[in-house]
């Protein structure tokens, strides 16, 4: 299901198991540009490459890179996806920090492979334009500077680690993994207030239908 929504695409073939399923979401600007949403495991530029290829999209139309937060299955081939693409890369300003690796991370989760600086820090509610015009919200708890990013025209999230799909319902991402559980849960209550129709987790999911009535029941549980 490779064009989940239109212009919204899940990029095949990133994951390195049938276990292990995390969500490169490529996104159609207004115009002939394109936008990426996290980049992957190290390696998994080359199923992006390749997906690219399929969809007959030039690597350089992809003209900026929007990272959710510092962990390795999400950057882990930013370096290599800047280099074929020139895009301009984005990141929270604290968790931009961390992926250059100045100062190295310290909390649950695989950090950085290596430092990438990105070209262009953001702050909470600033507007990126990519995608029809997107929303970056700072939903910190599963890494200090985790972000998500809203359409709110098409009542989109992305929502990183936020969330998790591993099964029918969204949840928050395991504890093990996440740096501040009850942060992540304000962040969540936060999220679900927000009008939300597809809910774009990276692993597991995503939730195309009601996900903010889906946000709206977990975060009842807590
Ligand atoms: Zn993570």
């Amino acid at each position: 299901m490779p064009e989940i929504l239109p212009g919204v695409h899940l990029v095949e073939g990133v994951d390195p198991s049938p276990d292990f399923s995390t969500h490169v979401y490529l996104l159609k600007d207004k115009g002939a540009s394109w936008t990426l949403i996290d980049t992957g495991l190290p390696g998994a530029s080359t199923a992006t490459l390749a997906y690219l290829t399929k969809i007959q999209v030039a690597p350089t139309s992809i003209k900026k890179i929007l990272i959710t937060h510092l962990h390795r299955d999400h950057v882990g081939s930013l370096k290599v996806m800047i280099e074929k693409t020139r895009a301009r890369t984005f990141a929270h300003w604290v968790e931009a920090a961390y992926i250059a690796m100045d100062p190295k991370y310290d909390g649950p989760g695989t950090p950085p492979a290596e430092p990438v600086v990105v070209d262009e820090t953001f702050k909470d509610g600033d507007a990126i334009d990519a995608a029809g015009g997107l929303i970056a919200y700072h939903t910190p708890g599963h890494t200090p500077g985790h972000s998500s990013f809203y359409q709110a025209e098409r009542k989109l999230l992305f929502s990183g680690d936020l969330f998790f799909g591993g099964g029918e319902k969204p949840t928050l991402t395991p504890p093990e993994y996440t740096l501040h559980t009850p942060t992540a849960q304000i962040s969540a209550r936060r999220m679900a207030r927000l009008s939300v129709d597809s809910l774009l987790t990276y692993h597991g999911g995503p939730f195309l239908k009601n996900g903010g009535g889906a946000m709206r029941a977990l975060t009842q549980t807590f």
